[in-house]
């Protein structure tokens, strides 16, 4: 995963010293939809599209960046565009060129099979299936899988129009009749097209005969009973062990 942006004392004060530049302020006096700042020294026509804005227009469109922050963000790597903006540029073009799924999961990596697959302390008896990537890299920051992946590319929705063909449901069974699997652990989402999912191929994952499983639902680490709705706690309960 990328490391966060740089949050250095010196650029932090160079961010903060800019209230007095020509450049728009890190308090962002113009609210989304007020349109650009004027940036452009005074009686110079500005260009036909403006880089700036052009940049916080791209970089808001990421999930979890509002325009806001897509300013602050461009902000801080104007202040320094050697140490901020030019690597940046450079890594966003070496990753666009080398990363690619695997071929074996479906994992995003710059090597095909990824370093997951290719790893040789990996369980490859024990397949978890997840939904994307996201969910991939979100098991592997917890360290809790030693096993290796198996990317759905989705789960089955009506309403988004996902059917059984837009997910790689074949390609996992052509792993399992590879051989060697013992078991496929369905970590899918506790909704309502992640249970229609999980159903889905655990009825076509039975004729192979391997063990499938699901994560267990319940009462999160640290979580108070009364603040969980009526479906986390039948399902908590439904899934009671002895202790
Ligand atoms: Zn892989």
């Amino acid at each position: 995963m990328p490391p966060p942006a740089s949050t250095s004392p010196a650029a932090c004060r160079a961010a903060s010293s800019s209230r007095s530049d020509r450049r728009p302020a890190l308090s962002d006096p113009h609210p989304p939809g007020a349109g650009a700042p004027d940036i452009h020294p005074p009686g110079r026509d500005p260009p036909s599209r403006d880089p700036i804005e052009h940049l916080i227009g791209l970089l808001a469109k990421l999930p979890g960046l509002g325009r806001r922050s897509a300013r602050r963000a461009v902000l801080r790597m104007l202040m320094q565009p050697d140490r901020g903006m030019l690597p940046l540029a450079a890594a966003l073009r070496e990753a666009a060129a080398a990363v690619r799924p695997c071929g074996t999961c479906g994992n995003l990596d710059a090597r095909d099979p990824c370093g997951i697959c290719r790893d040789p302390r990996r369980d490859r008896g024990i397949i978890c299936v997840v939904e994307g990537v996201a969910e991939l890299w979100a098991l592997e920051r917890a360290h809790v899988h030693r096993g290796v992946y198996h990317v759905l590319g989705g789960t089955l929705s009506a309403l988004n129009g996902v059917s059984p063909g837009d997910l790689t449901v074949q390609p996992l069974l052509a792993r399992l009749e590879a051989g060697g699997v013992s078991e496929v652990i369905l970590a899918l989402p506790a909704t309502v097209d992640g249970s229609t999912t999980a159903h889905y191929v655990t009825d076509r994952l039975a004729p192979t005969g391997i063990i499938v499983t699901r994560l267990a639902q319940g009462v999160p680490i640290g979580g108070a009973l009364d603040v969980l709705d009526e479906g986390t706690l039948a399902a908590a309960l439904k899934a009671r062990r002895a202790v």
